[in-house]
């Protein structure tokens, strides 16, 4: 491995300071980045860790769930303002690698590795979150949906830290629901994943906000606008669903890779996208629980 200085600093100011200098990188819990830099991938002149800023936090105030970056897929797993009001992200946590991964991976690192198929992308794109950016310039509010600008490439500009993922809590007669197809049933990198989140009208039938969202089926994560339109304001149906699932299906611009043919994959999206749909439906309108 090639020899780099190492740094912990203690403030975000610090550790802005440090990232400004050339050849520096931030580490978060290393399981992208160590691997990249063995494998000679990247070869950075400086590691500033980030594991002594004090960016390890779920937080709910004034209806905004704030998330710190540091916060691991082990910990997001174990909140319960997670599991209550973001149900879908904590099914993506417990997806995502196995335990040994999760209690080191973060949420902030998994956002900001932007590979395509990040578990945690669909998810919080669906929940229309932000995240909050701190640079030398002062602190930045981006959604999440501007923050992917190409694969493994983010919106970041130099010496910048993600530091806070926020989501508003959802409104009542919401549901939601994450899947994620593999090549194995564990430990492994999405073929597809998607999230899906319903909120209904008052009369539990008209859809009053949609949302959905797939990975690795793009350059980045991204939503699917078009089968969003389907449902939007409409009456839910499982028939408005299945066409719902096909316009995500025809919208996405899947490859051919070593995981999948790009075939394979459009049609997963579509069983998927109607699964998570009908999931979120269900849950919206009291017939299922989160994480049922
Ligand atoms: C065995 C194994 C299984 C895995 N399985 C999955 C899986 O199922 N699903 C999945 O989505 N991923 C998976 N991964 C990928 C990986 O675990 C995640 O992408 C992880 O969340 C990255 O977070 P980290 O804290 O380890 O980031 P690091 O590796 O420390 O950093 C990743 C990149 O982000 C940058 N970075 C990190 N934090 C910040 C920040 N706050 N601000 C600015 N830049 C930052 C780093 O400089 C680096 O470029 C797996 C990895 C392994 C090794």
């Amino acid at each position: 491995m090639p020899s780099f200085e190492y740094s912990t600093p203690t403030t975000v100011d610090q550790a802005i300071a440090l990232l400004n200098q050339s050849g520096a990188s931030a580490l978060a819990g290393g399981t992208d980045l160590l691997i990249h830099l063995r494998a000679g991938i990247v070869a950075p002149k400086q590691l500033v860790d980030l594991s002594a800023l004090d960016l390890n936090y779920v937080r709910k105030d004034d209806g905004i769930i704030r998330i710190g970056a540091m916060t691991t897929f082990a910990e997001i797993l174990d909140s319960d303002v997670v599991r209550r009001d973001l149900p879908c992200l904590a099914e993506s946590a417990a997806e995502i690698g196995a335990v040994q991964t999760r209690n080191m991976a973060t949420l902030g690192g998994n956002l900001c590795s932007a590979v395509p198929s990040a578990d945690s992308a669909p998810p919080l794109l669906v929940y229309d979150a932000r995240v909050k950016i701190a640079g030398s310039d002062g602190e930045r509010l981006v959604p999440l949906e501007q923050f992917f600008v190409g694969p493994k490439k983010n919106a970041l500009k130099p010496g910048e830290l993600l530091i806070e993922i926020q989501a508003s809590v959802p409104l009542p007669r919401t549901g939601a629901r994450f899947l994620k197809l593999g090549r194995r049933k564990a430990m492994s990198l999405a073929v597809v994943n998607v999230a899906a989140r319903l909120t209904l009208g008052q009369d539990h039938r008209r859809v009053e906000n949609v949302r959905i969202a797939l990975g690795a089926v793009a350059p980045t994560p991204r939503r699917a606008k078009r089968a969003e339109s389907v449902l939007q304001g409409s009456d839910v149906s499982e028939s408005l669903i299945d066409r719902a699932a096909r316009a995500a299906a025809d919208e996405i611009a899947p490859i051919s890779d070593l995981r999948a043919t790009a075939t394979f994959r459009r049609e997963s999206s579509r069983v998927l996208v109607k699964r998570a749909l009908t999931h979120a439906w269900q849950m919206a309108t009291g017939e299922t629980k989160p994480n049922d």
